[in-house]
């Protein structure tokens, strides 16, 4: 599964958008961790994006991946959902 979307990315589906979902963040900050160029936690320990161009796309889904609520879902320049 994981990598599928490596391969699909590889072939050019690049990370255009970044989405947060603010119901399933629980404010465990692994995004932030890994891509603290990306996310920061806002004052309701929610992740917010602060910059999409912050880190490379293997980073960002690296971060996405590692949200324990998969509340990070990311599209393509499509529009199409390349994670979760
Ligand atoms: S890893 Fe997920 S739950 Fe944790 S702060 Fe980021 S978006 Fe929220």
């Amino acid at each position: 599964m994981q990598k599928n979307i490596m391969a699909e990315e590889q072939q050019g589906h690049k990370i255009a958008r970044i989405y947060v979902d603010r119901d399933k963040c629980i404010g465990a900050a692994s995004c932030v961790a890994i891509a603290p160029g990306v996310f920061e936690l806002d004052d309701e320990n929610k992740a917010v994006v602060k910059d999409e161009q912050g880190a490379d796309d293997e980073t960002i889904l690296l971060a996405a991946q590692s949200c324990p609520t998969q509340a990070i879902v990311l599209f393509d320049s499509a529009g199409n959902q390349i994670f979760p």
